[in-house]
């Protein structure tokens, strides 16, 4: 058997918070020749505290990078046209490691057989220990402003960037503390941890980032695109999509959902909630695109919950079957505030609330509330970024595990009052990754050119109710909001 001429391929490290995945794709067509998926094991060590090991997370690189690397060969291709590979990553989670030793910085699990890479910590975006952190901070503060350093990161103080983690870390973990004080403490995100251990890691690892993760920090200044010192001292995807142009939206549906606004060379700055941060900046010599940003912290988290904790269903899959069962709450509203409430609102102390509740209402009814909470909140950040943008968003494009689920879709089309559009290849977010690196080396994608890229786009779902109905349906949800802010007052 001989083998198939390609010519060069691009691959992405798509490292999720359930799952880590690797993927290759033809640079010329995109077409994704092989992959491999790992699931990755979250601990929740008390409420409100979430880790995973850092360890298992590059293991899991490792075996997937294997695994599709033998497909490949199986499929004759030869493993060595690889040119590039990018990396995507849950944003924000904090590392800490020892460059010298890779001795554990917290929280030993002994794990593995990695001598080297002993335990170090993450903490991931789910986490609140760092909630009296946050406090301080924000009492240090000029009036007690916790957007007192938004214009410098386009981010309010919160608990979910890195920065109040990793210092959460160092006034609670010594170990931490002492090697930040002799210097060897290596502080990233997943990506900056992955990228210095493929490289070499102690033994001459790379430690870097790229700006969209540094500009989640809140060390980083979006204006100037650099490491900002007096930050610093301060205690302190889009592409994949083809959103290229000014104006367009995407929403990636997974453990949480991270909607991004494109606009274009100007940051926005916003008067709702959102984040300003890089959308993408494509080479070294191009200028940065900026985006708007709300999070959802929990969407896919609430299937697994209805899973894991209620058990009303086996699988993902189930859940669309029973929601479609019924095809309607039946007016109950479920809002899954499980860690509080982030954009718009940025509320830490709300809670999880389910309402209207009545004789009737069953698991279906509840199911089919799960799914369109993620709806609701979605249009609320989609709201707020119309509002800060001033022109209204005419549809919305989607990715992310959760979209395979058709009925969300749909629900989305109507909650939202525009059309959802899903591109034919679900690995657009890794294909970005890809793309990206694929570009830093020379190796052309498609010749990169953004009309081209846009045209991948193919399922689109229509709004099939009226307006009205959707915004008797919205309506009620924001009170039921206004219940998991107030529940306790
Ligand atoms: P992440 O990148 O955050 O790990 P993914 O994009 O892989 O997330 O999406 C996984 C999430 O999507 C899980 O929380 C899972 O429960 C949810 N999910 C996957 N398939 C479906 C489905 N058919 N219906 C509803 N939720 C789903």
């Amino acid at each position: 058997s001989h083998r198939i001429m390609l010519g060069p391929l691009v691959a992405a490290i798509d490292q999720g918070t359930s799952s880590t995945r690797f993927l290759v794709f033809n640079s010329k067509t995109a077409e994704l020749l092989s992959h491999h998926q790992v699931e990755i094991k979250q601990s929740f060590p008390k409420e409100g505290w979430v880790e995973e090991d850092p360890k298992e997370i590059l293991q899991s690189v490792y075996e997937c990078i294997e695994r599709t690397c033998e497909k490949l060969t199986q499929l004759n291709i030869d493993i060595s046209n690889i040119k590039a590979i990018g990396v995507t990553n849950q944003r924000e989670t904090t590392l800490v490691w020892d460059k010298e030793t890779g001795e554990p910085l917290y929280n030993a699990i002994g794990f593995l057989d990695w001598t080297d890479f002993l335990q170090c910590f993450c903490a991931v975006w789910l986490d609140l220990r760092t909630q009296s952190t946050v406090e301080r901070l924000i009492n240090k503060t000029p009036g007690r402003n916790k957007n007192h350093l938004k214009h410098k990161t386009g981010l309010p103080i919160s608990t979910y960037f890195s920065a109040v983690k990793l210092r959460w870390l160092m006034d609670n973990v010594d170990k931490v503390h002492e090697a930040v004080v002799s210097h060897r403490a290596m502080f990233g995100t997943v990506d900056s941890w992955l990228i210095w251990c493929l490289t070499g890691g102690k033994s001459g690892g790379v430690h870097c980032t790229d700006v969209t993760n540094a500009s989640r920090t809140m060390l980083f200044n979006i204006h100037t695109m650099d490491w900002d010192p007096e930050l610093c001292k301060y205690d302190s995807s889009l592409v994949g999509q083809m959103c290229f142009k000014d104006g367009q939206a995407k929403n990636t549906y997974g453990t949480g959902c991270f909607l991004l606004r494109n606009t274009g060379a100007k940051p926005v700055m916003s008067d709702h909630g959102l984040l300003t941060t890089v959308a993408y900046k494509l080479g070294r010599d191009k200028p940065a695109c900026y985006a708007l940003e709300g999070s959802v912290a929990i969407a896919g988290a609430v299937v697994r919950w209805l899973q894991d904790n209620l058990g009303i269903i086996g699988s993902s899959e189930e859940l669309e079957k029973l929601a479609a069962s019924v095809g309607t709450s039946y007016g109950c509203y479920f809002v899954p505030a499980f860690s509080g409430l982030y954009a718009p609102y940025w509320e830490p102390s709300a809670r999880g609330i389910i309402c209207g509740l009545t004789q009737f209402t069953n698991k279906s009814h509840l199911a089919f509330a799960a799914l369109e909470a993620v709806c609701f909140q979605t249009r609320e950040i989609l709201d707020a970024m119309n509002q800060d943008s001033g022109i209204p968003l005419t549809q919305l494009q989607v990715d992310g595990g959760m979209t395979s689920n058709r009925l969300l879709m749909q629900l989305q089309a109507d909650i939202l009052c525009i059309p959802v559009v899903k591109p034919s290849m679900p690995e657009t977010t890794a294909l970005g990754a890809a793309m990206a690196a694929g570009a830093a080396e020379g190796v052309s994608v498609w010749s990169l050119n953004p009309e081209d890229l846009s045209e991948v786009t193919s399922e689109k779902f229509e709004p099939q109710i009226n307006p009205e109905e959707s915004e008797f349906r919205y309506a009620r949800w924001k009170k039921a909001v206004e219940k998991s802010m107030n529940w306790e007052t």
